[in-house]
């Protein structure tokens, strides 16, 4: 490998830092797996991708003269005092912290931004942090607080999703979707981790996050089911009382209830799925007219 002198006349010092070299090697490991073409959005992944590694590298290291953190290129001695950082990409004027749907006209050195700072979030959290002696700030593009998994989690998550699902075309949507399966492969469908990822990316405005199962437990309510409903906690109110289910039932404020709070998310998530809510043993009265109702509530953020 060379490693260009990074414009010595400038005073930088060559480009041969931990975390520049992991992200050159980086894109070795890209070029063997998911192989992501070096534009558009695939492109920024391709650079998100060597970033994300890169810092893992310098992390792993562990050397106290160049400890972990997410800038990216900090011991070059540049002007601004590093190439690009991870926890609030567009601090240095160029890079997006945000997806929008120009995102794949731009660099790839600068829409790999988006894949930075949803690595960040996902690892971190969201807030003020010193990091290997610098100041990190997770801000987010919707105002959402949350926690990070932790950066070997979150790095696991990314390297599945870039060696097990991700393709050359894979977009910022398909790298939400490969890392939502990552994750359930990983920690579990139900995991915190997989909800958390869907946080960070919700927070660099791809996708929407997912359903919050909630841990509390739901408050009785003494009128459900109301006298003559064969079926066991059938609004919910009980949480998953009564019900088989998978991963729907939730009191995550993102959907309206149609009574109390509790409800069935079904789908939703910018992937394909098999969901569904269940419950047997139901006595189904031999005389009157017994009936099956319920409410449904269909939304989308697709246009049309
Ligand atoms: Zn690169």
């Amino acid at each position: 490998m060379y490693f260009g002198d990074g414009s010595s006349q400038n005073g930088n010092t060559p480009l041969a830092t931990l975390d520049v070299g992991g992200h050159e090697m980086t894109h070795g490991v890209t070029a063997a797996t998911a192989n992501l073409t070096y534009s558009g959005e695939s492109g920024g992944l391709n650079e998100a991708t060597s970033d994300i590694f890169g810092t893992m590298v310098e992390f792993y290291a562990n050397n106290a003269g160049d400890p972990g953190d997410y800038y990216i290129g900090e011991k070059l001695n540049m002007s601004g005092g590093y190439m690009r950082r991870m926890d609030n990409p567009a601090a240095d004027g160029r890079s997006l912290s945000c997806w929008n749907s120009n995102a794949g006209s731009a660099d790839v050195h600068l829409s790999s931004g988006i894949g930075n700072h949803f690595f960040y979030l996902a690892a971190e959290a969201t807030g003020a942090k010193t990091i290997g002696g610098r100041s990190h700030n997770g801000t987010t593009c919707n105002n959402d607080t949350f926690a990070g998994i932790g950066k070997d989690k979150a790095a696991a998550v990314w390297y599945r999703a870039l060696t097990t699902y991700m393709t050359s075309t894979t977009n910022y949507a398909g790298a939400r979707t490969a890392t939502l399966q990552a994750a359930a492969d990983l920690y579990g469908t139900n995991s915190q981790e997989r909800y958390l990822v869907s946080k960070a990316w919700a927070a660099v405005s791809v996708g929407t996050a997912l359903p919050d199962l909630g841990t509390g437990a739901p408050t009785p309510d003494p009128a459900d089911p109301p006298s003559g409903n064969a079926l066991t906690n059938g609004s919910f109110e009980q949480g998953t009382s009564g019900w088989t289910q998978s991963h729907n039932i939730t009191n995550s404020s993102l959907q309206p209830a149609r009574d109390g709070s509790w409800y069935a998310w079904m789908m939703g998530y910018g992937a394909d799925a098999v969901e569904s809510v269940s419950q047997s043993n139901i006595a189904v009265p031999a005389t009157g007219t017994p009936k099956l109702t319920f409410w449904l509530n269909v939304s989308t953020q697709e246009s049309g």
